[in-house]
């Protein structure tokens, strides 16, 4: 049987973080608190502690860690979340713990994508005027801005909570949250005559399908790169991945209790 020692801080927003709470929390002797950004008015609640809101940057955070006595971070954020995780990496290394960051891999093109990557959404709007008309915008609630001046071009935007002004002159919102179905993608690209589409690079299985969708209609994707992760930050693709460095870290051992900080 696996024990645990010591208070794991989970930085979730994310299916994998939701996932590994579901793992850590039930494990005997480990404390597991998840902390979500709280801008979800309702959010898919993790397994073992939680808290929510932000810290107040990464002095905060550090104090926070040693206040709760934290053995260890998992950076189990968004791979777009560039801010909290630069903000981890900071304060774990003042409060003199370790981190580390849950990053599921980057969605890979296959023959028949047309995909264009760029570096970030004001590239994409650049982009866009070369490559279609009406647009599936699909890189969630925030940096809209981006796309504002695009006069002549329809959006069809969805994400999860609504989208902060200003927006796109010809804007149809669609709230939703995944996971999306292969057909119920090409359904709704058809219905609304799109034919480009726009996404982060976030990976993952739940909010893939829109891509299969694109290939299958042959419209172009532009895609967004993602931010890096912040340097020396040991990453790993999957929860299995974070138990082995749990396991490594001392947090986690088979049968006696461990030796984690
Ligand atoms: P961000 O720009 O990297 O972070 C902005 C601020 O929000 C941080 O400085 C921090 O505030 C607070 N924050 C973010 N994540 C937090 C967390 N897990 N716990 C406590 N505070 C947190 O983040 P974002 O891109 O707005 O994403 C916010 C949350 O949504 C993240 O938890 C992320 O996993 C999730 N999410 C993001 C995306 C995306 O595309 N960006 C997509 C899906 C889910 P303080 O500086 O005050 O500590």
């Amino acid at each position: 049987m696996i024990t645990g020692t010591g208070h794991v801080l989970i930085l979730g927003g994310t299916t994998e973080a939701r996932q590994l709470a579901r793992t850590l929390a039930p494990v005997p002797s480990l404390r597991v608190t998840t902390s979500l950004a709280g801008r979800v008015t309702q959010p898919r609640m993790p397994d073992g502690e939680i808290r929510v809101g932000g810290f107040g940057g990464p002095g905060p955070m550090a104090a926070w860690l040693s206040e709760h006595r934290v053995a260890g971070v998992i950076d189990a954020t968004h791979p777009f979340a560039a801010l909290i995780s630069a903000n981890a990496a900071i304060a774990a290394a003042a409060a003199g713990i370790p981190l580390v960051a849950l990053r599921r891999p980057g969605w890979q093109p296959v023959p028949g994508d047309r995909w264009h990557h760029v570096d970030d959404l004001g590239a994409a709007a650049a982009l866009l005027p070369a490559l279609g008309r009406r647009v599936f915008l699909t890189t969630g609630r925030l940096g809209l801005a981006a796309f504002a001046g695009l006069e002549g071009l329809h959006f069809l935007v969805r994400s999860v909570e609504p989208p902060e002004p200003p927006l796109p002159r010809h804007t149809r919102l669609l709230l939703d949250r995944g996971p999306y179905t292969v057909e119920g993608e090409k359904e709704l690209l058809r219905a609304y005559a799109s034919d480009v589409l726009v996404t982060k690079d976030s990976g993952g299985p739940a909010t893939a399908a829109k891509l299969t969708a694109a290939r299958e209609l042959g419209l172009p994707v532009v895609v967004v790169r993602r931010p890096p992760t912040p340097p020396g930050v040991r990453t790993v693709p999957d929860v299995a991945g974070v138990v082995a460095e749990l396991e490594r870290l001392g947090c986690l051992s088979p049968g006696a209790a461990g030796t984690c900080p």
